[in-house]
Parts: C-alpha cells; sequence; structure tokens
C-alpha cells in the first residue's frame, strides 16, 4: 500500500520513508520546492516506481494536500516548524495547527485508513521543580497559558510547544466533529528530544536540524560546562525507534484513536558525554570531560519521566536503542563527513 509523508526531507521524515520503503511500501514524499527533493531522490534511487517526491509549497494554504493525499491508504504528519528563532508564536503555531488541519480535510474525501500525526512530549509535559512521570493522559497547559500571556515575549520553547498542543488538540477535535464522515481514525506519536544518525540533506554542523543541533554542539563543540552536563537533560528517543513506531502506527489496527509516548527514557547530557568517550570514534580531547568519576549518576534528579507502557502494549514499542549505541552512530557519521 502507499503511504504519504509530509516533509518527507526534514530529519525523522526521512528516516520515516527509509523504513517504509524497506518494509516494502510505496511512499510518496511532500517537500515545500523540487531542490529539497533531490536528496531524496538520490537516496532512495534503488526503490525506483516506490518512491515519489511531490511539491507542496505552502501547507497553510486551504486545500495544499488535495492532490498530494490522492490514491494513499496512509498518512504520517510529520512536517511542522521545529527552529531556533522565531518573534511571533504564529511563526511556530500556524504552520503546525493549518499544516495539520489541512492534511485531515484533505483526507476526508478519500480512502485514507489511518493518518498519523507527529505530534510531541512537548504537548504532554509541564516544567517542575519536583519529579514526576506523565502519561497520554496528561496534556501541557502551561506553555499554552505562557503563550497567551506573554506573546513574543514568551519563551522559544513554549512558542513551540504551544505549536505542538495547540495542532494536537486540532486533529483530536476534527476527528470528533468528522466522526460520522470520515474513513480512517487518528494515531499520535509523541516523542521527546530526538537524537540519532543524519540522513537528512545537512551540507555543513551550522545546518543541522535543530535537536541534532544541540547533541553535536554538546558533543563535539563543548559548548556545556561541567556542571550544566550533570544537571541538564530531558527524555529522548533515537530517530530509528521513532521511525520504527510510525510504522507500527499505520499497521496495528488497535492503535486507532489513540496517543502514545514513545521515550527510550530519560538522560543528562553527561551520559552521552560518557557513550562518547565509551565509542572511542572521536579522540578523548575532542570531547568534553564532563563530571566523569565524580559519582554524577548516584546524585542525579530526573524531573521528567514518561510511562511508556502504552506504546509497549499497543504498538510493541517495547525496547530501544541505547545511548551509547545512538552515540556511536553519530559519531561515527559526523567523522565519516569530516566535522
Ligand atoms: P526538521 O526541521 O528536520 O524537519 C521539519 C520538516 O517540516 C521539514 O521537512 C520542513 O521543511 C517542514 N516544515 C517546517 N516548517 C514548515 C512550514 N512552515 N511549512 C511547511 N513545512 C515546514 O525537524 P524534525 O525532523 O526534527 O521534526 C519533525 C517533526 O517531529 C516535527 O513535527 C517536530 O515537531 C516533531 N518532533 C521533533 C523532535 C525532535 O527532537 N527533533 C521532538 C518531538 C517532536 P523545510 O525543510 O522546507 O523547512
Amino acid at each position: 500500500s502507499k503511504v504519504l509523508v509530509t516533509g518527507a526531507n526534514g530529519y525523522i521524515a526521512i528516516w520515516v520513508v527509509r523504513r517504509l520503503l524497506e518494509k516494502g511500501y510505496s511512499v510518496r514524499g511532500t517537500v515545500r520546492s523540487d531542490s529539497k527533493a533531490e536528496h531524496l531522490r538520490q537516496l532512495f534511487s534503488e526503490y525506483e516506481g516506490k518512491h515519489e517526491v511531490v511539491v507542496v509549497e505552502d501547507i497553510t494554504k486551504e486545500g495544499a494536500f488535495d492532490e498530494a493525499v490522492k490514491g494513499v491508504d496512509a498518512i504520517e504528519h510529520i512536517a511542522s516548524p521545529l527552529h531556533l528563532h522565531a518573534d511571533d508564536p504564529n511563526e511556530f503555531i500556524e504552520p503546525a495547527v493549518r499544516g495539520t488541519l489541512g492534511v485531515l480535510q484533505s483526507a476526508l474525501k478519500t480512502n485514507v485508513k489511518r493518518i498519523v500525526v507527529t505530534s510531541s512530549t512537548a504537548a504532554v509535559m509541564e516544567v517542575l521543580t519536583s519529579p514526576r512521570k506523565f502519561s497520554e493522559i496528561d496534556w501541557n497547559q502551561q506553555a499554552l497559558k505562557e503563550v497567551e500571556e506573554k506573546g513574543r515575549d514568551a519563551l522559544l520553547m513554549d512558542k513551540y510547544r504551544a505549536s505542538k498542543i495547540l495542532a494536537e488538540k486540532a486533529a483530536w477535535e476534527f476527528v470528533n466533529e468528522n466522526k460520522a464522515s470520515i474513513g480512517w481514525d487518528l494515531v499520535v506519536l509523541n516523542p521527546p528530544y530526538v537524537y540519532g544518525p543524519v540522513i537528512h540533506h545537512v551540507p555543513s554542523p551550522e545546518q543541522i536540524n535543530a535537536s541534532m543541533a544541540e547533541f553535536y554542539n554538546t558533543i563535539l563543540k563543548g559548548v556545556k560546562d561541567t556542571s550544566q552536563l550533570a544537571s541538564l537533560g530531558d527524555c529522548w528517543i533515537d530517530v530509528r525507534d521513532l521511525a520504527l513506531a510510525h510504522v507500527l502506527a499505520i499497521e496495528k489496527e488497535q492503535a486507532g484513536g489513540n496517543r502514545f509516548i514513545v521515550s527510550q527514557g530519560p538522560y543528562k547530557w553527561q551520559d552521552f558525554v560518557d557513550a562518547a568517550h565509551k565509542a572511542g570514534v572521536y579522540p578523548e580531547s575532542a570531547i568534553p570531560k564532563g563530571g566523569l568519576s565524580s559519582g554524577y549518576a548516584a546524585s542525579v534528579t530526573h524531573l521528567i519521566d514518561y510511562d511508556t507502557s502504552k506504546a509497549a502494549r499497543v504498538l510493541g514499542m517495547d525496547k530501544y536503542i541505547s545511548k551509547e549505541e545512538c552515540t556511536k552512530d553519530c559519531l561515527e557519521d559526523f567523522k565519516k563527513r569530516g566535522w
């Protein structure tokens, strides 16, 4: 069967395309301009006849996806802005919400059976001062409130989080309102920070996507000092596990109508730094030392963690790639690129 993947040239989406093709699906990817299709076409040239790329110039335009959805059985909607500069919160919110609604709207009169929307734990978690384990019943209210009250002066992260909350809410509301007439069901994936090897088009480290920029700058550029390495972190998932979750999300019948948190677990940056030393890909001197031997691990508190039992039970996401494997593979990739 045929799957539409939006924003196919992005860090996560291109891994989803790869995994779908490997499993025998036909894939139609969307990109914003033809020049962004080139790398995809090259990377997947062996899948001739099963892989195509189409241009959807502006995902916020009405009917933007009308052509792209024709003849597909499932949709993975992944395109959404995630960058580190936005004054007006609407720079995130409008493409996120309108893009999502546009995809669902275009799918109304089609034979699509399943739509997967890539949300985020940004739509789940809140910033806290004491530890908490969140699950799918939780919704982030905090970031919305921040953006409503502060507008342009809200934290960049809250603007991004608000876009993910509003887009996911809009999707569930759309499904609710159109229950009687839709032939598909919705699955939402809520991943935390995504790290892992890069296969999209990134000519230089400066052009890497936001989450991998953080990884690269922390492990190889030493942008965090010892105490930051030991205290800063979140939860994470390897991009290849997230791609697998996207495949399972279209395959598992019972997944319909659910959101799923997929997460390997919590980390502090020191964990990835330690893994980088163990990997032995770059010389010791290229990697920050941090608090390695100072009993750091025993003293660490993780404020945020997630209950991932639902994804394990329903999707079968019961094991995740480790920090060690992720780090080694990322560093080998960086090295091959001469970074
Ligand atoms: P990338 O920046 O690598 O990819 C984003 C994709 O969305 C690109 O194809 C990009 O197109 C497209 N896009 C961005 N803004 C717009 C816009 N205004 N109109 C149309 N298309 C747009 O990011 P990721 O792969 O990391 O993110 C993909 C998805 O995963 C997003 O929905 C993000 O919220 C979600 N996510 C990511 C996490 C992470 O840590 N990376 C964590 C949790 C969720 P173009 O290249 O043309 O800009």
